[in-house]
Parts: C-alpha cells; sequence; structure tokens
C-alpha cells in the first residue's frame, strides 16, 4: 500500500513517465504453449476412474500419473480449494506460483500451464478445461483462480489476531502430505507451497493496491480440470474461507467438501505422452 501523503515532491516529468506505455514482461511464446492436439486425442479415451473427497476444512492428497487428467469439482455449495503439486519422485520440484504467474497472469484457465520450481521450470500440468471461463474480470479487477494469494496459514493468523488456528489451507495441506508420503509433519510442512486458488474470486484493489476477495462464482457442478504433464502427487484444501466471502483462518464461514475426479486414458495410450524435460540451464550461474 502506498502512502497517501507522499513524502518526496514529483519531479517535473512526472506525467511524462507515468505515461509510458507498458511493456509485457513475457510475451506470448510458443515454448510455453502445451501440444493441445495431442491432450485432446488421450481426453477422447480418458475414462473416469476415481473420485477422491476433500472433506470441508480439511485436505486430501492423490497420485496423477503423467498423462492422466484430474478435475477438481465443486458439489453441495461454493467452495474454495488451495491447491499443490508436486513430483511424485520429487517433493522438492513443486509448483512455482510466482513464477507462473509471471508467465501466464494474475489468474489462470484454459490452456495456462502449472510450472515447477528451480532449477526444473517445466509444465507439471495444463489447465483443459474450466467452466468460470465466463467470468473474465469484474469491474473491482476481481477474477477466478489466482496466482497472485498464497494459502491461509497459521502463521499469519497468529500475528494479526493472536490465535492458534488449525485448520488453515497450510496446515491442511501439511497433514494431507504426511499422511499422503508417511512424513513427520514437520518434514511434510517443508514441501506445502503457495497455491492455485481455485474457484476463489480475487484481485487488487485500483486505488490502494491491496489484495481482496468476494464471494466465488462457483456453483455445484463447476469444475476445473488438468492434465498432469509429468507424475504428480496432487493436493488440495477445501479452505476453511468456504467461498471466501467475508472471512478465513476461523470457522466462521460455511464450508462444503470437493471433489477429485481421475480421468484416465490408459496405460497404453499414456505412453504416448512425452514427458517435458527439465530445463537444460547447465546451473554453473557464470562459473568456468
Ligand atoms: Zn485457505
Amino acid at each position: 500500500m502506498k502512502p497517501q501523503t507522499p513524502r518526496f515532491a514529483p519531479p517535473k516529468d512526472a506525467d511524462k513517465r507515468r505515461k509510458i506505455s507498458p511493456v509485457i514482461c513475457y510475451p506470448p511464446n510458443a515454448c510455453i504453449e502445451a501440444d493441445h492436439g495431442a491432450i485432446a486425442d488421450l481426453r477422447n479415451e480418458a475414462k473416469h476412474i476415481k473420485t477422491v473427497t476433500v472433506p470441508a476444512r480439511d485436505a486430501a492428497c492423490v497420485d496423477v500419473p503423467a498423462g492422466a487428467f484430474f478435475r477438481i469439482l465443486s458439489v453441495q455449495g461454493p467452495q474454495v480449494g488451495d491447491l499443490n503439486l508436486w513430483n511424485k519422485v520429487d517433493l522438492q520440484e513443486k509448483f512455482y506460483s510466482g513464477k507462473t504467474r509471471a508467465l501466464h497472469g494474475t489468474h489462470l484457465s484454459t490452456g495456462n500451464r502449472m510450472w515447477s520450481s528451480f532449477p526444473n521450470l517445466r509444465p507439471m500440468a495444463t489447465i483443459v478445461d474450466d467452466t468460470l471461463d465466463w467470468y473474465g474480470f469484474d469491474e473491482f479487477g476481481g477474477s477466478v483462480h489466482d496466482v497472485i494469494g498464497t494459502r491461509c496459514d497459521p502463521y499469519t493468523g497468529r500475528l494479526l489476531s493472536g490465535g492458534n488456528y488449525h485448520n488453515c489451507c497450510h496446515s491442511n495441506l501439511t497433514r494431507a502430505l504426511a499422511q499422503h508420503c508417511e512424513l513427520s509433519f514437520m518434514d511434510a510442512e517443508k514441501h506445502v507451497h503457495d497455491v492455485l486458488n481455485v474457484f476463489m474470486c480475487t484481485g487488487f484493489t485500483r486505488d490502494t493496491g491491496q489484495y481482496f476477495m468476494k464471494a466465488s462464482p462457483v456453483r455445484p457442478g463447476d469444475y476445473l480440470e488438468f492434465y498432469a504433464e509429468i507424475d504428480l502427487i496432487v493436493g488440495l484444501s477445501a479452505c476453511p474461507g468456504g467461498d471466501c466471502g467475508q472471512e478465513h483462518t476461523s470457522d466462521v464461514a460455511q464450508c462444503y467438501p470437493l471433489e477429485i475426479e481421475i480421468y484416465d486414458p490408459g496405460a497404453q495410450a499414456r505412453a504416448m505422452h512425452k514427458t517435458p524435460p527439465k530445463s537444460a540451464y547447465d546451473q554453473s550461474h557464470g562459473q568456468g
């Protein structure tokens, strides 16, 4: 938030400086595009094989093999989900929301990809369907499925209101990953990371640049569907904020479960999938 009364006077050419046109940092580039034709062919073959229920104010993890699809589905009532992705065989490779934001923008939809942490920087998943794509950006600058927030957590809750709340998305994901990978809570917590806020409606206020949320437009039956580019562990928390229209980090909001549906084209079809390579950068950083 900028000071309302700046301490420093603007230069004489302040208006001219402000009027300089912005330049998109990462313009659309074929290198970050998925092979949509190959994905569509696999989707045609894919059959629903499994549904995992994520209880309200809790999380669940599920394995999704490369070449399969997973769908996050709204059921019963409006509910926001906080999504983490890990490489199934290397938890150090995880979703990198900041670089995904830089590459695709503040809010994701069909065609956008979820990129992994350095030194890998490769697509972990590609969004293939989004029943909320009609929403666009509203008059407040809000939209759905953001990569601008982090995840609600007990540390910020403690900082701002003093109490200990244990059902934040951060703790929910920690418990779910610990159980899924048979790790201690302390070991699992290190791997929990900033999320894709599925179904959440967010933005930054235009006057002060503050992060805002508003009631999600999601309705039961809405879904966001992904193609797994590498073998994944998918972690999803049903946020204690419910539709995130009022508050989170508490038991105040009405919450609902979410479902993760897995669609598999079969091992033979999945064998056609080309796993994206890790970044070819040599990590020498200029040495030698
Ligand atoms: Zn949350």
